[in-house]
């Protein structure tokens, strides 16, 4: 099948396009109603879209009175990819124009392995999702990786926990291996950007997503757009400082919040706890699994193990103090809570609203909702899929 060869020709054609995949199937009376152009200009705008191929007719259109006008939507044959990789798994979803997931895997992975190894893995998902039917090929793909990114180039940067990453030409190698455009951003960024298109933060325009995985990071989201920074590492927070000579941290420095906690540093004190004999839950489920992760703690917390709720109360607090740093310097309308650890639930929720409310200014956090993720697995490939057609549906 023919892929997506056309780009759009001017900041119109974009517009439409952007219009037609943020709200499905429109006619061109609606459209007008969305856009700041002229009948005629917008007639003539539609009509080069048709001739591309890039949008097609789509059924009659309700009657508005007089004559009825066909419904235009996105060619139904387009299909993105996204791929999220984050430090322990990766999932791979296979998305229409209208980025609605048709498809969607994940597996186990270590990060560590390097770059080449981590892309064969996500490669072979690609290819069974096209095996399955959802796709004949990708019209373009987006990326997230555990790191920061320098966002024009596509290539990740002194990541910390990613040995053999630096300076690798994610974007070029990959867009090689597909035959396709790609686009990369750090992981966080793009579960904020899922979050914002088809889940929690669909209505507001500031607003911060913070990811607790295996580590902690942050997105940005200001005026509608990812804030990225300087050097594509905005949003690290997992490295601030919440013990002055606390902890040692695997950045080299001492007492960042991501050394007290995260999933690598719950898996630590979880396993520390049920070798010292403070928590029989715990123990039990060491001796049985040889070792321990967020799950269990998550697991030992519901059956009321004190030690475990202890540990993901105090984590909750550190947390919020870093949040209630964030919220007064910031100011958002909401934030937003994700990752790996929001298996934790309520009882971590409840920590970081607790010590956000308690530590920032009441003007900052009125009506100031502090919410779980919508979208779960999916925030990271939704947002990638969006990157890689915000890119594609922008002027060539
Ligand atoms: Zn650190």
């Amino acid at each position: 099948m023919r892929r997506m060869t056309a780009r759009p020709a001017n900041a119109h054609q974009a517009r439409l396009l952007r219009l037609l995949r943020d709200h499905g199937p429109n006619s061109r009376a609606q459209l007008g109603d969305r856009i700041d152009l002229s009948r005629s200009k917008l007639a003539v705008e539609v009509d080069r879209l048709l001739e591309t191929g890039l949008v097609v007719a789509d059924g009659l259109a309700a009657s508005r009175g007089g004559r009825r006008s066909h419904n235009v939507r996105l060619a139904p044959s387009l299909r993105f990819l996204g791929i999220d990789i984050g430090a322990t798994s990766v999932d791979v979803a296979v998305t229409n124009a209208e980025l609605e997931v048709l498809g969607h895997l994940t597996q186990p992975m270590d990060v560590r392995e390097g770059p080449v190894a981590v892309f064969e893995q996500a490669l072979a998902l690609a290819g069974k999702l096209r095996a399955s039917g959802v796709a004949e090929g990708f019209d373009g793909a987006g990326i997230g990786v555990p790191g920061p990114v320098r966002f024009p180039e596509g290539v990740p940067v002194a990541p910390p926990i990613m040995p053999g990453w630096d300076g690798f030409p994610v974007r070029e190698a990959l867009s090689q291996e597909l035959g396709c455009p790609v686009m990369v951003d750090n992981d966080v960024n793009l579960m904020a950007v899922g979050e914002q298109h088809a889940g929690v933060a669909r209505t507001v325009r500031d607003f911060l997503f913070v990811k607790i995985g295996t580590g902690i990071g942050c997105g940005i989201v200001v005026n509608g757009e990812v804030y990225r920074g300087t050097t594509g590492s905005a949003g690290d927070i997992g490295h601030i400082q919440v013990e002055p000579d606390g902890r040692p941290c695997a950045c080299g420095n001492h007492g960042c919040l991501e050394a007290y906690f995260g999933g690598a540093s719950l898996a630590r004190d979880a396993e520390a706890a049920a070798r010292a004999g403070t928590s029989p839950e715990l123990a039990a489920r060491l001796a049985a699994a040889g070792s321990l992760g967020a799950p269990d703690v998550a697991a030992a917390a519901a059956s009321g193990d004190p030690v475990a709720l202890d540990l993901i109360r105090t984590g909750g607090t550190r947390t919020g103090q870093v949040i209630a740093g964030l919220v007064s310097f910031f100011n958002p309308d909401l934030v937003v809570i994700g990752g790996g650890v929001t298996g934790l639930g309520h009882t971590l929720l409840a920590a970081v609203r607790t010590q956000v409310y308690r530590q920032s200014l009441p003007l900052a956090t009125n009506n100031l909702p502090i919410v779980l993720g919508e979208l779960g697995q999916a925030a990271g490939v939704t947002g990638a899929a969006r990157l890689i057609s915000d890119h594609l549906f922008s002027p060539a």
